[in-house]
């Protein structure tokens, strides 16, 4: 465990969170490298020999560290922006090793990832395969191309994390990808290589990804008998974590299942939450305790804009106190923030010990909290302007 008690504190690996705050300050976010690194290794140990690429979903979190310590490994990437890739290319991750995912990538983004070289860019839309068709013409090259297909199977999952479903706006129909592979087939500026699902995110069941792999391979059938060679398959991401009491799924187990399926095919996957859900944690301070007669708050300074996903989706974090020897009331508390909207908490009626000035830290917060779809890297000029 990167993060457990020691003497009544909590530690990050082998420091003290109440060193760091005392250090950095909050709200704070720390993650942990060790479980990084085991969790990037779970998944490539996993393929033994088997031809593979672990692409980290960046905008799971998009933290130079993070991603440098992913690079270190030969980690790949799964980039949705220019911003992105600037990223990975910035913490030494490298363009070869990226596939570009996203519905609304623009001619600026294609072009550039073209030009760097990425691996292969997944096409959500027949209106994108023009797209980027017509970048590569204009710069003379043959830009690799896989197909995002949507299985129409269901994830299992909140809905909102829930992609590959009809009316979902991801990916093309099954039965409009065989034209769009004859498309790029016969064009001179695309040249076919994967085909591609990703359908949801926190899913906790294997069979949702063997549903979708097995329609995958029927399309691939299809598409050898009409002569063309796809190269990679890539089953996108969307392994869960646990959060309160949900199961997993095993990496291993779910590995070799698909392995079972597939030949020789050299397998792509793109885990986001499941590399750095678990190995980064969220600390805020209790700023004030306040009671009415119904509700007990503790008014804390991190709020919905660090970390949004309890007001989003209502997901449930398990909050721990920092040093479990300071005592104040005992309460069912709700966890709120500075910001003016009643949706602004991290939890509600956590059975807790708090007093005013404690650090409390929300745990399994390295996955989509401080997250952003980094279209460029962000500029700060002089109007506090951001893009
Ligand atoms: C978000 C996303 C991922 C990562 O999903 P996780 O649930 O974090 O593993 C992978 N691929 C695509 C295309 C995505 O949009």
């Amino acid at each position: 465990m990167s993060f457990s008690y020691q003497n009544q504190i909590l530690f990050a690996e082998s420091v003290a969170v109440t060193d760091l705050v005392a250090a950095y300050g909050s709200p704070l976010y720390i993650y942990s490298r060790l479980e990084i690194e085991q969790n990037y290794q779970k998944f490539d140990s996993a393929f033994g020999k088997h031809p593979h690429l672990i692409c980290y979903a960046v905008k799971a979190n998009s933290n130079l560290a993070v991603l440098n310590t992913l690079a270190n490994l030969g980690s790949g990437f799964d980039i949705v922006s220019e911003g992105e890739l600037q990223r990975v290319l910035a913490a030494g991750g490298k363009a070869e090793n990226c596939v570009f995912s996203g519905v609304a990538k623009t001619a600026q983004a294609i072009k550039f990832a073209l030009e760097k070289n990425v691996r292969c860019l997944n096409v959500e839309s027949a209106a994108e395969l023009d797209r980027i068709e017509a970048v590569a013409r204009s710069s003379g090259i043959s830009a690799p191309i896989s197909i995002r297909v949507n299985p129409n199977v269901d994830a299992k999952t909140h809905p909102y994390i829930s992609t590959g479903l009809q009316e979902n706006k991801f990916g093309v129909e099954i039965e409009a990808a065989i034209a769009l592979y004859q498309r790029a087939q016969d064009s001179k500026f695309l040249q076919v290589q994967g085909l591609d699902c990703h359908i949801g995110s926190q899913i906790t069941e294997v069979s949702p990804f063997l549903d979708a792999l097995d329609k995958l391979l029927i399309l691939l059938e299809k598409l050898k008998a009409k002569g063309i060679q796809i190269t990679h398959l890539d089953l996108g991401g969307g392994i869960g974590i646990q959060y309160e009491n949900e199961q997993t799924i095993e990496i291993k187990a779910y590995v070799d299942s698909v392995l079972s399926k597939v030949g020789e095919l050299e397998i792509i996957l793109e885990p986001g939450r499941a590399i750095v859900g678990n190995a980064g944690i969220f600390v805020t301070k209790v700023e004030f305790l306040k009671q009415n007669s119904k509700h007990s708050f503790a008014i804390v300074d991190g709020a919905m804009n660090d970390f949004l996903r309890p007001s989003f989706y209502n997901a449930y974090h398990q909050i721990l106190p920092v040093n479990q020897a300071s005592s104040g009331i005992q309460a069912n508390w709700d966890i709120v923030g500075p910001v003016c909207e009643t949706s602004d908490f991290l939890a509600k009626n956590r059975n807790l010990n708090l007093a005013q000035g404690d650090f409390l830290a929300l745990m399994a917060a390295g996955a989509y909290g401080k997250s952003h779809r980094m279209h460029q890297n962000i500029k700060i000029i002089p109007m506090f302007f951001e893009c």
